[in-house]
């Protein structure tokens, strides 16, 4: 059985907690690998690490770092294939998607070759007599990311990207179900010229989760996952005296107006709802028509379609997605879909009989498609991560508003519509936070920022962009003060000084 170690300065570590995780192929069922499970002192230990290491990062210059971040990224497409082929065999998603989940992460990383002209300070000459003022952003430390089984190198980029290139050292705690990418792209920033230490990988549970909230020498955590663990990560980390980002659930709402592109929005909800076996928290697994003509048209055209999702191994390039994650992920998605039948929602098309063919073993579950779900019933109010496309009729605009308003969810949401005032009107007070127009799922590019409202995030400061610099930085502000001459004295002054 092959040992998935941690990466703890600069090279491999094997623990010694002797607990271990399995790690599975989705597509087959079986086991693969286990992976180590830290302890508090292995947690620790890769922490000393980063801190031994954060005096030399940090105090290289920002162009230096933006040039580990070039070869970095140049590594990583280098080694595209093998990346994929890696994180498709624990995750179950396609080739061609988990070369997505990498490419989003690595544009990520081009926003951090730019990080120089991002860290520039602010600077007033003349604030007052001989007075100016200026602030620069400081890296805070050594920082931390835990990050969930969803997008094993998109989300770990997000955070170590922009974390690192500003001058803090990182301990990742990636998922414990395909923690081998990370690893990788551990490996690989040491091979682009980042200094040992810079970048540890620790594999662990809640235990090395905890180590990392109570550690005295971690000063931000950034955390995407389920909203409950994000809820008590924003909480502990905070009571910690850490900075905490913490991103969680999602239930998206593709709203459908009545002169919406109706070709194009069953492309886009196939995709968008069954891509990835459902499993993004930017997938569309609510649609909510407006009008009963709308509903009618969309549900009968979108009944025909599913027939033509091809469900299949991972390395099949023509299938459309792939087993999901776990076996207990593909219960609790049946679990689910049975709890939706029980509320009165009527089942239009069952996946879970699904199997496919020389692969009985794997996880995979067909696409399902409910009609008439409530807001009352609790397969609505909950997240169900899977391929499940529920339909929910809203009479009008304003009802079709309020129901992603309304939702304890607040992640993304999209409008189909060819009417820009509405669409516009739309963006601009639906209460969650990230909104597509005509566009299904809304992650914006990485130069712009990504996060939700409401459950689906807890603290105040997105991820990439210019919040993830705000958020891995601090800033400090210098006011100082060069008389015109030596001969020049103020006189003391017990008073607050003001700008007069
Ligand atoms: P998860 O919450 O089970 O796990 C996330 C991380 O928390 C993992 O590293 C895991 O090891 C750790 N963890 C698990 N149990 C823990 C516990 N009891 N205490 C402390 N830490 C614990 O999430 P997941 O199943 O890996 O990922 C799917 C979830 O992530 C979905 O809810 C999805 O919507 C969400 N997600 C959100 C975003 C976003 O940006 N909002 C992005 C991707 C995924």
């Amino acid at each position: 059985m092959r040992d998935i170690h941690h990466f703890i300065d600069g090279k491999s570590f094997q623990g010694g907690s002797g607990r271990f995780s399995d790690v599975f192929d989705p597509n087959t069922g079986e086991v693969q690998a286990r992976v180590q499970l830290a302890t508090e002192s292995e947690v620790d230990r890769a922490v000393q690490a980063a801190q031994n290491a954060f005096e030399g990062w940090s105090s290289t210059n920002p162009q230096r770092r933006a040039r580990v971040m070039f070869e970095f990224k140049r590594l990583v497409e280098a080694n595209m294939d093998e990346l994929a082929e890696l994180l498709s065999s624990e995750h179950g998603k396609v080739i061609a998607d988990s070369k997505g989940d990498v490419q989003r992460g690595l544009e990520v990383i081009e926003f951090a070759c730019g990080i120089p002209h991002a860290l520039k300070g602010e600077y007033t000459w003349g604030a007052g007599p001989g007075i100016d003022v200026y602030s620069m952003r400081q890296p805070l430390g050594v920082v931390s990311g835990i990050t969930p089984f969803n997008f094993p190198a998109m989300i770990p980029m997000w955070m170590f990207g922009v974390a690192i290139a500003v001058g803090n050292t990182f301990i990742l705690k990636p998922s414990e179900r395909d923690p081998s990418v990370p690893v990788r792209l551990a490996e690989l920033m040491m091979e682009a010229g980042a200094p040992a230490g810079v970048l540890n990988v620790v594999h662990g549970d809640k235990a090395a989760v905890d180590a990392i909230l109570t550690h005295p020498l971690i000063h931000a955590v950034s955390f995407v996952g389920s909203s409950d663990i994000a809820h008590y990560v924003y909480q502990t980390g905070a009571a910690n005296h850490k900075r905490v980002q913490a991103m969680g659930g999602a239930k998206n709402h593709g709203i459908v107006l009545p002169d919406a592109d109706m070709d194009q929005v069953i492309k886009d909800l196939s995709g968008a709802a069954f891509g990835s076996a459902g499993e993004r928290c930017m997938a569309l697994p609510v649609v909510v028509p407006v009008g009963k003509q709308t509903a009618d048209i969309l549900r009968e055209r979108m009944e025909a379609e599913i027939p033509s999702l091809r469900v299949g191994v991972s390395t099949d390039a023509d299938a459309h997605y792939g087993p999901v994650v776990t076996a207990q992920h593909r219960e609790r998605v049946a679990g689910w879909i049975e709890r939706g039948v029980q509320d009165g929602a009527e089942l239009v098309v069952d996946g879970r009989d699904f199997s496919l063919q020389g692969h009985e073993k794997g996880y995979f579950i067909g696409p399902s498609l409910f009609d008439h779900v409530k807001p009352e019933m609790a397969s609505y109010q909950e997240e169900i991560f899977g391929p499940v496309l529920q339909i929910v009729r809203a009479e009008s605009f304003e009802e079709a508003l309020a129901l992603p308003s309304k939702h304890q969810y607040g992640n993304g949401v999209a409008i189909f519509t060819q009417n820009g005032r509405a669409a516009r009107d739309f963006a601009a007070r639906v209460n969650v936070g990230m909104v597509g127009i005509n566009v299904p799922i809304p992650v914006p590019v990485a130069y712009h920022t990504f996060g939700g409202w409401k459950r689906s995030a807890f603290g105040d400061t997105n991820q990439h962009g210019m919040e993830g610099v705000k958020f891995w930085t601090k800033v400090k502000t210098v006011t100082a003060r060069w008389p015109d001459s030596d001969l020049e004295h103020a006189d003391s002054s017990f008073v607050i000084p003001t700008m007069r």
